[in-house]
């Protein structure tokens, strides 16, 4: 086995035993990412430098007994996640020179104990998308049919996983940027409740369902991570002040005969619903029963809802959120030569004087609008047009008042389910990895796969995809295990009965 195949726990073991050093590690994921990322387009920053002095430094903790868990550990983040000193784009051209003076709180817990920055991974713009096909860094190929895509919108971290070019990454999750991509490339994805780890750093998509959480080889490994990441942090006013417990001392205590499983009917009414998807989720739920745990059938009315309502929401977060970005200090910055009508001294504008500060010469409304005509790509704009639209007065009531009001009945949908039922089984997306191009040019196909993520994600619940078989083509599929919130321990639990199944 090559090292870059490594589970974290393996590493450990390895690296702690001197049978390698980090810096050996290192180096063979980054031979690993020279050799393959010109394929599969997975990082748009390597750090090959940083991460030999990172990897360095951790190997001296290890020989002076500094051991942490993820000590000279290799591993990659989401380009939409701040890094100190590495640039770090949301795959947005707009933010093309960004370069953060500091780590998000997640990734600084994870060098501070001597985890080793390989790199950033490419991902659909600001996480906007379902394939990665929406970077303006190029799409992410799926490693095990380079025709397919690798999912999205955290598909370059999912596809660095899956390809071993790192030990595990960090992704975002917002309607299932980490579970679908986890779900696509074959590997373990989390998104954690919301509140449950901070997302200080993480550039912000939609507040309200915006989460940090890791990709990795095993569910195993996700306990590992999660442990050190989670828990609550003042910069992020929405972190739970909760103890952490002890993720791997709860996935060794689930007693499946003491497991309620419930298994939602809406989620298997989908028209879109693959025959191999389905069998390899009933497959799986049938494997805890004979384990011992409780089947029970579910009913999720407000279901069928759940993408009208997460594209009525999202857009209108996005649309404020990304107002930010200007082409003032970062990126594409596109001036444009002064347009008559906003000559200074011009009569009919009286505040003239200040706008043609922009650019050289140009109004300063033209140098916003042409940076974020070519800074942003299609997808982004379009979610600011609908926000902009259903948050403007007369739409406000119609549109994102009423999906808030459907929103709240999502939430409680899974709260009566969880009174009955430990955790939901589900799969993660309706079909494996699709071709690339499939849906690319059908926004609304594109949003239509979200269909099992949105719910949880609206809900705020924890959700895990782990790999339960692969297609007869050879495509991964995944199965979603949905608990109620901050039961990520339960929830991992029953992920790895599934794995080891
Ligand atoms: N497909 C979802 C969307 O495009 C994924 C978002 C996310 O989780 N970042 O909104």
């Amino acid at each position: 086995m090559n090292l870059n195949e490594l589970t974290i726990k393996q590493a450990r073991t390895g690296l702690d035993n001197g049978e390698f050093t980090s810096v050996d590690l290192t180096t063979v994921c980054l031979k690993r990412i020279k050799e393959c990322n010109g394929e599969l387009n997975a990082f748009i920053t390597v750090c090959e430098k940083s991460a030999l002095a990172e990897a360095k430094v951790a190997d001296e903790m290890i020989e002076n007994k500094k051991i942490k868990p993820l000590t000279g550990i290799p591993f990659c983040v989401k380009d939409a996640i701040c890094t100190v000193g590495v640039r770090s784009t949301a795959a947005a051209k707009i933010l093309d020179n960004y370069i953060p003076p500091f780590d998000a709180t997640v990734i600084k817990k994870i060098r501070e104990q001597g985890g080793v920055l390989l790199g950033k991974n490419n991902c659909d713009t600001f996480g906007h998308g379902a394939s990665n096909e929406n970077s303006m860094y190029g799409p992410v190929p799926n490693p095990h049919d380079l025709t397919k895509v690798s999912g999205g919108s955290s598909g370059g971290s999912a596809a660095a996983v899956a390809d071993n070019m790192c030990i595990f990454s960090i992704g975002e999750d917002t309607g299932g940027s980490i579970r679908q991509p986890a779900s696509f490339c074959g590997v373990v994805g989390l998104r954690p409740s919301y509140g449950r780890n901070s997302r200080y750093g993480i550039m912000p998509m939609a507040s309200s369902l915006d989460t940090v959480g890791p990709i990795t080889k095993t569910v195993e490994d996700m306990a590992v991570v999660m442990q050190e990441i989670a828990g609550c942090d003042g910069r992020d006013a929405t972190t739970v002040p909760d103890d952490v417990p002890d993720y791997e001392k709860e996935l060794g205590k689930i007693d499946l005969k003491k497991l309620t499983v419930g298994v939602p009917k809406e989620y298997f009414e989908v028209d879109a619903l693959d025959p191999e998807v389905k069998s390899a989720t009933l497959a799986a739920i049938e494997k805890l029963k004979q384990a011992g745990a409780t089947i029970k059938e579910v009913s999720l009315p407000m279901t069928k809802y759940a993408i009208a309502v997460y594209y009525i929401v999202v857009p209108c977060e996005d649309s404020s959120n990304l107002g930010r970005l200007d082409g003032v200090r970062y990126g594409v910055r596109v001036d444009t030569p002064p347009t008559p009508s906003y000559q200074e001294g011009d009569s009919d504008t009286g505040n003239i004087p200040l706008l043609s500060r922009g650019g050289r010469g140009g109004s300063l409304y033209d140098l916003y609008a042409n940076s974020r005509d070519q800074g942003f790509p299609e997808e982004v704009k379009r979610r600011i047009l609908i926000g902009t639209y259903a948050l403007s007065a007369g739409y406000y009531d119609a549109y994102y008042k009423k999906a808030q009001k459907v929103r709240t009945l999502i939430i409680q949908d899974f709260e009566k389910a969880f009174k009955k039922v430990d955790v939901l089984i589900t799969p993660t997306s309706p079909f494996p990895a699709f071709a690339l191009g499939e849906k690319s040019f059908d926004p609304l196909q594109m949003y239509l796969a979200d269909i099992m993520l949105a719910p949880a994600s609206l809900a705020g619940v924890p959700a895990l995809s782990v790999p339960a078989g692969m297609s007869k083509s050879g495509l991964p599929i995944g199965v979603q295990i949905i608990g109620p919130r901050l039961s990520e321990g339960l929830v991992m639990g029953v992920g790895e009965a599934i794995e080891k199944n």
